[in-house]
This record gives C-alpha cells, sequence and structure tokens, in this order.
C-alpha cells in the first residue's frame, strides 16, 4: 500500500485558479477557513507533491480492506471477443460500498485530533452518508447527516444501515436548523435538494464548536485522498508489467475518476500517452457544461470555483445514478479537461443502455455495480468493442467506484428483473 497521496497541484500544465467570492455578501473564503479542517485546508493549497499518509489512516485503510484488488476482466474480454486488455480496480470492496471512504476515513481521523467529538454533513444518494456514518463510528465520533428527503423517504436500507453506525439521519429540510424550518413553514413536505442539505449541515456545525463540516466530492483535498487508487492501480500495473492506453471512470463531481487517474495525469504531463475518459449522464453533463466561475451549492454559502459547470441552480432529472447528478467537476479535473487532457461522454438519460452494460459485467465478472459505476463500465465495454473492429490490443483500465447491493431496486425497475 502506498504511503504518502500524490497531489498534482505542482504539477499542473497551468497553475489552478483560486477560489474566489462573489462580488457581493459575506466573504464565503473566510467561513470556508471557519468550517473545514485544518489539516485539509492545508492540503486544499499545498505545493508538496507527495503528502505522507499518517499511520493512522493506514491502518484505518487496512482495517476497510486496503489494498483492493486489481483484475484481469477475462470473462468479459472472452464475452466481447476483444483483443483488448481489461482491467479494473475493484473499490467495490468498501465496506459502505463506495471509493468514498477512502477520504471518510481521513477526515474523521484529522476531525479527531484537531479535537472535534462531532461531524456534521449532508448527502444526496446516500454513499457519502454512509462512508461518513463508518468512518465516525471507527474513530470514536458521532455524526450528524442531513439527506435529502426525496431520497430519504424511499432508501429506507440505506438509512438503516448509517443507523446501525450510530449516525443521526435526518430528512431534509429539518426542524433542526433555522434554513429547515423557515422551509418547512412554507411547505410540510418539502422534498429538499443537495443545497438546502449543505446549508442545514453548515448550520449545525456553525452553532457547536465541537462539531465539523465535512465534504465528500470536488475539493483538492478530497481528490487528494482518493489518489490511493490511483497509486495502488499503479503498483499493481507494474507487478503484472502492463501500462493503460486508456483509462475511464464514471464522474459526478470527480473524487473517484481524479483519485484513479491523477498518478497517471502526473505521466502523460511528462509525456506518455494515455486517453481519459469521464463517463456522465446526459441528466447532468457538467464537463460539456461552461468553464467559468460558479458556487459549489444551491444556496451560496461556498466560494466560487472555477469549473465546468451547468450553472448551480440548473435543475436535473432524476436517475437512478444519483452521484452522477450534481452541477459542477471538480476545479482540479475542469482545468485538465480544459487544458485538453480528458475526454468526456455522456449517456442517455433513461439509463437502459448503461444498466444493460452493467449485466454484461455482472453475468460474466460475478459483481454487482453501484448504478454510478455502471457508466464506467459501459465507457470501457465501448472502447473494447471498438478495439474489436479495429483489432487494436489496447489496454482499458477502468474503476468501479462501489457496489450495487443496495441498489438492487433500481436493477429491478431498469431491467426489468
Ligand atoms: C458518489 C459516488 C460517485 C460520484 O462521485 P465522484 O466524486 O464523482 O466520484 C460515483 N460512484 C459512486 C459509487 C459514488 O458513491
Amino acid at each position: 500500500m502506498p504511503t504518502s497521496w500524490y497531489n498534482i497541484l505542482p504539477d499542473l500544465p497551468k497553475s489552478l485558479p483560486p477560489p474566489t467570492d462573489p462580488d457581493e455578501g459575506q466573504s464565503r473564503l473566510k467561513r470556508l477557513e471557519e468550517v473545514l479542517l485544518a489539516h485539509c485546508l492545508e492540503q486544499e493549497g499545498s505545493e508538496e507533491r507527495w503528502i505522507r499518509i499518517p499511520d493512522g489512516i493506514r491502518e484505518l485503510y487496512e482495517q476497510a480492506g486496503r489494498p483492493r484488488p486489481l483484475i484481469r476482466a477475462r470473462r468479459l474480454e472472452e464475452k466481447l471477443k476483444t483483443p483488448a486488455r481489461l482491467y479494473y480496480k475493484a473499490e467495490f470492496y468498501s465496506p459502505t460500498g463506495s471509493h468514498k471512504v477512502n477520504t471518510a476515513l481521513a477526515q474523521a481521523y484529522y476531525a479527531r485530533k484537531e479535537g472535534y467529538e462531532r461531524l456534521s454533513t449532508e448527502t444526496g444518494a446516500g454513499q457519502w452518508g454512509s462512508a461518513l456514518a463508518y468512518a465516525a463510528s471507527l474513530v470514536g465520533l458521532e455524526l450528524v447527516v442531513y439527506w435529502v428527503r426525496a431520497v430519504y423517504k424511499w432508501k429506507d436500507e440505506r438509512r438503516h444501515f448509517m443507523k446501525a453506525f450510530n449516525a443521526r439521519v435526518r430528512a431534509s429540510p429539518s426542524k433542526h436548523t433555522e434554513v429547515g424550518r423557515g422551509l418547512l413553514k412554507e411547505d410540510p413536505e418539502h422534498l429538499g435538494s443537495l443545497g438546502i442539505a449543505v446549508s442545514e449541515g453548515l448550520e449545525e456545525a456553525g452553532k457547536d464548536p465541537r462539531t465539523i463540516y465535512c465534504l465528500g466530492s470536488v475539493l483538492n483535498h478530497v481528490l487528494l485522498h482518493q489518489t490511493i487508487i490511483g497509486l495502488e492501480t499503479k503498483l499493481q500495473m507494474e507487478m503484472v508489467d502492463d501500462y493503460p492506453d486508456v483509462m475511464i471512470s464514471c464522474l459526478g463531481g470527480g473524487s473517484n475518476f481524479g483519485g484513479f487517474v491523477l498518478p497517471f495525469v502526473a505521466d502523460v504531463i511528462k509525456g506518455r500517452k494515455i486517453r481519459f475518459i469521464a463517463t456522465q449522464s446526459e441528466a447532468a453533463p457538467n464537463l460539456q457544461g461552461e468553464y467559468r466561475y460558479d458556487f459549489a451549492d444551491h444556496a451560496e454559502l461556498t466560494p466560487m470555483l472555477k469549473m465546468y459547470t451547468l450553472g448551480h441552480r440548473k435543475k436535473m432529472q432524476p436517475i437512478k445514478a444519483d452521484g452522477l447528478r450534481y452541477h459542477g467537476a471538480a476545479p482540479i479535473i475542469s482545468l485538465l479537461r480544459h487544458e485538453g487532457y480528458i475526454d468526456t461522454i455522456a449517456y442517455p438519460a433513461d439509463e437502459s443502455y448503461v444498466f444493460e452494460k452493467a449485466r454484461i459485467f455482472t453475468t460474466t465478472e460475478g459483481f454487482l455495480p453501484a448504478p454510478e459505476s455502471a457508466y464506467s463500465i459501459t465507457g470501457a465495454i465501448d472502447e473494447a468493442l471498438r478495439c474489436k473492429e479495429t483489432g487494436e490490443e489496447e489496454v482499458i483500465a477502468f474503476n468501479i467506484s462501489g457496489h450495487g447491493l443496495l441498489d438492487i431496486e433500481a436493477y429491478r425497475e431498469k431491467l426489468g428483473i
């Protein structure tokens, strides 16, 4: 297992545009400094290429089953009759179901070290809330999760799962915050949104000095923690004396994609060739949006980040891969896209195309992917089929960000099983 995370900031082809404040209103930058963990804030702008993973976090990673396997998809290759060699990174072996534990464990560890007793956060699809519930319980912290009511209402199993780790889970908007009470007065059955849940999580942390707020994607330090995925993959590729021509993963805010590819982007900046493909939904193709400054949340509580965005108030239709439904892509990924390092593709929002591809993977390799990860698989299968036509023996590496064992209902609906 790697002993340091890789920080791409000093190696980027251009320096990363810093977060800014809007022209009017309170300073969000100052506020961010108050709400982020000191360790994470330092990492956010660090120019150190390698940042040592504290022993305590390495132990937690081991506890969570790291390093995770890189698997040669031989059965899938045979099924597709492709000359390409396919490898997938198995982040689905996560105890809570996704790669998000890689940063949840780091953030919980730092929170404990900085003397906090409680964490607060929001969750949309439920994977981030689950990962942080797990991490908080392992290091001995309490957690309050504000969960978008529209999802809270139907994902019973994820809710019970978080509670099994002693997390307090509240449907958002809730009566526990001022923001929430205001919205409930207007509509007692308000279905909420991720932006509202962020506001409640921030308010919760703001009123209690023992509580700190945590974020699960988009920011530089989150991508940094996730580079454990790509660094392991690199060592594993070396062990089998192979190297990718194409790397593919799904992208919502950019943490699993970034974690998987950034250590390889470093090689490409130095002259090697790899094609990086971020797969998305047509419901939220943020990498095809505009490259400009925008807020990271609906309520405009965060600073403005330079990123590819669809607009922070963009209405997006619901999809099963809810984790991919975010308006902006991480500033690091956005810069790399702008400089021509990253390709993207968006699949139809009705999702039957990606669920069919996920089924080919499940019935050959035997793992049920998260709906989000089905987008990685679709990208990999389409590339493998292209190689079949051209006869190219390319090496295709893809990341499977999570398992779908709590998403059976989505499979039933989309595949009619
Ligand atoms: C949250 C999530 C994603 C999308 O978030 P990124 O930050 O883009 O990685 C993808 N897959 C799974 C399983 C998730 O839980």
